[in-house]
């Protein structure tokens, strides 16, 4: 067995360290491209949303490097997530590659065959060291996620414009190499001491701006283009509201025992939206409501061109921006999406939050 996932964040670090750690064979796609969207586009139906025609991609070129099993996490709400495991199954078929697809969810609430397909995956039926390592590895994500936390911040502050955005490519390049979750822990403390190095202007008090949205567009920046390096060009602080460990964990622990970790956020969501509607729609309210009441100065849904909760969510955020007064922007991405046209919404919104922070400021002295 040749494992495969695909990319979504940080997800293949921890991933690629849980499978060393394990000693199960792992075939990590390249990062996402031009060239992995095209196979998905041409190969996947017209209108299902992009986060699919991306995986079918990542999977042949892993498919092409030996991988013969796609792992993949299970439904996250009534949207069309819920079968993308069953539908990219029947592409790849299509496509000539008869792969075994496991799918990391627990059918009707059944725990144990969550726990039987994971054993699977992870090949043992040691399920003490199973959960070590998936463990460690979700510290792996964790830590990760940090990082780019961390990463976001400095950027907008930096000294030496363009420092960030280097370490960052290292990062991204040496995760694909690191061995075990060893290897990763050394790469991401390296990281973490180059970042201490990074040298910042207190002089600057930037902009800030929340990211909310369908989680896939939110952390795959090659889908969102690469937006939150967009903004800290513009001299912006971005807050991202969903991160992928703390979604492993959401979806791999929790709610398959019916619980949440998202009580703070369902409750600012509470006057808006109080229920799930499928995809992360409850968390994208939740978020606007959050971010306006602590003072951001703008903020940004992202949406893969047709995804329903998120058009969902897009006809309430008018109510929380007339509520707050915070501006809110939309932006719809597919693979038709110009980068210059994209460029163009970024940077009126940024001028257009800079001149009301600037008269609210005139206004306050
Ligand atoms: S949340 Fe939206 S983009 Fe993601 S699978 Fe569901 S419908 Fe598609």
């Amino acid at each position: 067995m040749i494992v495969t996932f695909p990319h979504m964040g940080n997800v293949y670090i921890g991933g690629k360290a849980l499978m060393d750690d394990l000693g199960v064979d792992v075939v990590v796609p390249p990062l996402s491209t031009d060239y992995a969207l095209e196979i998905g586009t041409t190969q996947s139906p017209e209108f299902i949303c992009s986060p699919l025609k991306i995986n079918i991609g990542n999977y042949v070129q892993s498919i092409q490097k030996g991988a013969d099993t796609v792992l993949i996490t299970g439904s996250c709400g009534p949207c069309r997530f819920g079968y993308y495991g069953v539908m990219e199954k029947e592409i790849l078929m299509d496509m000539g590659y008869d792969v075994d697809f496991i799918i990391f969810e627990a059918p009707d609430g059944d725990i144990g065959e969550l726990i039987r397909r994971m054993q699977k995956a992870t090949n043992t039926r040691n399920i003490a060291k199973m959960a070590k390592s998936i463990w460690v590895a979700q510290g792996i994500i964790k830590e990760a996620d940090r990082i780019e936390r961390r990463m976001l911040h400095l950027e907008a502050v930096e000294e030496d414009k363009g420092t960030i955005k280097k370490i960052r490519k290292q990062f991204k390049n040496q995760a694909r190499l690191a061995k075990g979750s060893k290897g990763m822990r050394e790469l991401l403390r390296d990281i973490n001491s180059k970042l201490d190095k990074v040298l910042i202007d207190n002089e600057q008090k930037p902009l800030k701006i929340g990211l909310i949205g369908e989680i896939y567009t939110l952390i795959e920046p090659y889908i969102n283009l690469h937006i939150e390096e967009k903004l800290a060009a513009l001299g912006v602080e971005v807050d991202r509201s969903l991160c992928v460990g703390e979604w492993v964990t959401e979806h791999l622990v929790y709610r398959p025992m019916g619980l949440t970790r998202d009580k703070k956020i369902r409750k600012a969501a509470q006057p808006y939206l109080d229920r799930c509607i499928g995809g992360h729609a409850w968390e994208t309210i939740g978020y606007a409501a959050h971010y306006s009441q602590s003072g951001y100065d703008g903020i940004i849904q992202l949406l893969p061109f047709g995804c329903m909760p998120e058009i969902v969510a897009e006809s309430i955020l008018p109510t929380i921006q007339k509520d707050y007064k915070v501006p809110i922007m939309t932006l719809v991405l597919d693979e038709l999406t110009g980068e210059a046209g994209y460029m163009t919404r970024l940077e009126a919104f940024v001028d257009l939050i800079q001149r009301k922070k600037e008269r609210r400021e005139r206004h306050e002295a």
